[in-house]
């Protein structure tokens, strides 16, 4: 079965970044990642590059920021008053928080701290950053109406309810 629209695809992937060469996430040695195609699960320069695959295939692909998590962006960084981190002990550079916004929540991570502003960044943390992905195609299904209705997986590797 060839991937495509509303199949469910179970992939092994290394995922690294280029600039660094660092290995960002593997999947080998642990349980592969299922997904529904065309339901924006994953990253958009992934998705494209899996379309037409088959069980059995293995390649690379190198995706650049705006096909991944982003460009990173100056206007996703922000000074917020001190007194909005009440009740956290110390607000401290590198610490991590998800904030509730009209759009939903999104993580910030606070890069600078001072005495009456603390300086946070919402940019995804790969955001700006080619990936290279080695992938192969563990195995494609049809899915379910109502894992279509969901936009996700059902079952093994996916939501569990
Ligand atoms: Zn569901």
């Amino acid at each position: 079965m060839t991937i495509a629209q509303h199949k469910v695809v179970t992939i092994h992937y290394k995922v690294t970044e280029v600039a660094s060469g660092e290995v960002i996430d593997s999947s080998e040695g642990g349980a592969p990642m299922t997904y529904l195609h065309g339901a924006q699960n994953i990253i958009p320069g992934l998705e494209q590059a899996l379309e037409g695959k088959q069980p059995g295939d293995e390649f690379e692909v190198t995706v650049a920021p705006e096909n991944a998590y982003g460009e990173y962006s100056d206007e996703r960084i922000q000074q917020v008053p001190v007194e909005a981190f009440q009740g956290v002990e110390k607000v401290e550079p590198g610490m991590a928080f998800t904030a509730q916004t009209e759009h939903g929540p999104i993580n910030l991570i606070v890069t600078e701290v001072d005495e009456t502003t603390v300086t946070v960044d919402a940019n995804h943390p790969l955001a700006g950053k080619s990936l290279k992905f080695e992938v192969k195609v563990e195995s494609v299904r049809e899915a379910s109406e109502e894992e279509v209705a969901h936009g996700h997986v059902h079952g093994e590797g996916g939501h569990q309810h």
